[in-house]
């Protein structure tokens, strides 16, 4: 029987409700806990995957990760349920596009409350639990970040600046915790289709503007993040820790430097002019 215990934060939909479903799938976890702050959306996951055959329990947890309390009720809710946790995603985030000469204090806490304090407390708290367990020993912790950890994003300053922020958490905590046998890494992904890119559904204009900066010139799917999730979180990956996976498409290759019709014609000529080497 499968023994791992994992939560999810930010579950009820998109990414994070495709890695804890991938989870469940992959009959690795006794249990996944499903967390957000609606209690209806959260509970149809848990039943979700209650009723999927899957050889895996599941709650719902609701819990506002930008509230210190919150987080901590979300910990011990679930120890006192499965009495360990084995991967604690960090995955629940938020963002909005104000240009910076209009971002109050007020924003700007929000948004580094949600996606940086909150992964920051959650982790605090179960590594409190991975460190003394055993059996497997030690745990995990997946921060879900963003390209924009690297590449910048005008309008989206407290979201770029959180994911950049917890590209170093992520890093200091594997340095910290490796003794502790407690892997962390991040995943990074690009244009995602979920409600959160709900635009690019909508406005033909906003998708055609985000493909030229994909090079593999799509959109992709909550599941393809959750698949790179579900490998760092299993022993296939029990050597990798403090590392980021960047699931975008080739969007963090500088996709300006990319193929170009100068490009296209000297490749066109290098055939032809092969072609006729060998008729010669
Ligand atoms: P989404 O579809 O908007 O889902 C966000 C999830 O987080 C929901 O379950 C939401 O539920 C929950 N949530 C929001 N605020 C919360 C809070 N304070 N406490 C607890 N739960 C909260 O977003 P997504 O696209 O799946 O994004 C997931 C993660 O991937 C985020 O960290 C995001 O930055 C990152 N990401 C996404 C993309 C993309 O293209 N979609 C690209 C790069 C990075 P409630 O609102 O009911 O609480």
């Amino acid at each position: 029987m499968p023994k791992k215990v994992a939560i999810i934060t930010g579950s009820s939909k998109g990414i994070g409700k495709a890695i804890a479903i991938a989870f469940a799938k992959s009959k690795e976890y006794s249990a996944v806990v499903i967390n957000s702050r609606k209690k209806e959306e959260a509970e149809q996951v848990a039943e979700e995957i209650k009723n999927s055959g899957a050889i895996c329990d599941s709650i719902a947890i609701l819990a506002d990760v930008s509230k210190e309390s919150d987080c901590i009720r979300l910990i011990e809710e679930t120890i006192k349920h499965f009495g360990r946790i084995d991967v604690l995603v960090n995955n629940a985030g938020i963002q909005e596009d104000i240009p910076l000469a209009e971002t109050n204090l007020e924003e700007w806490y929000k948004i580094i409350a949600v996606d940086l304090t909150g992964p920051f407390i959650c982790s605090r708290e179960a590594v409190k639990y991975m460190r003394k367990q055993d059996n497997p020993k030690g745990g995990c912790i997946i921060n879900i970040s963003s390209v924009h950890q690297t590449i910048p994003k005008p309008h989206y300053i407290p979201y770029a600046t959180s994911k950049a922020g917890i590209e170093m958490m992520t890093k200091t905590m594997a340095l910290e915790l490796a003794k502790d046998s407690i892997r962390a890494n991040i995943v990074a992904p690009g244009a995602i289709d979920t409600d959160m890119n709900i635009q690019l559904r909508e406005n033909k204009v906003a998708l055609e503007n985000v493909l030229k900066l994909i090079p593999m010139g799509r959109v992709a799917s909550a599941e393809e993040v959750a698949n790179v999730v579900e490998f760092l979180a299993s022993d296939k990956a029990s050597y990798i820790t403090g590392q980021s996976y960047f699931v975008d498409g080739g969007m963090t290759l500088y996709p300006s430097f990319g193929i170009t019709s100068e490009h296209e014609d000297a490749e066109r000529n290098v055939t032809s002019n092969s072609d006729n080497l060998s008729d010669g």
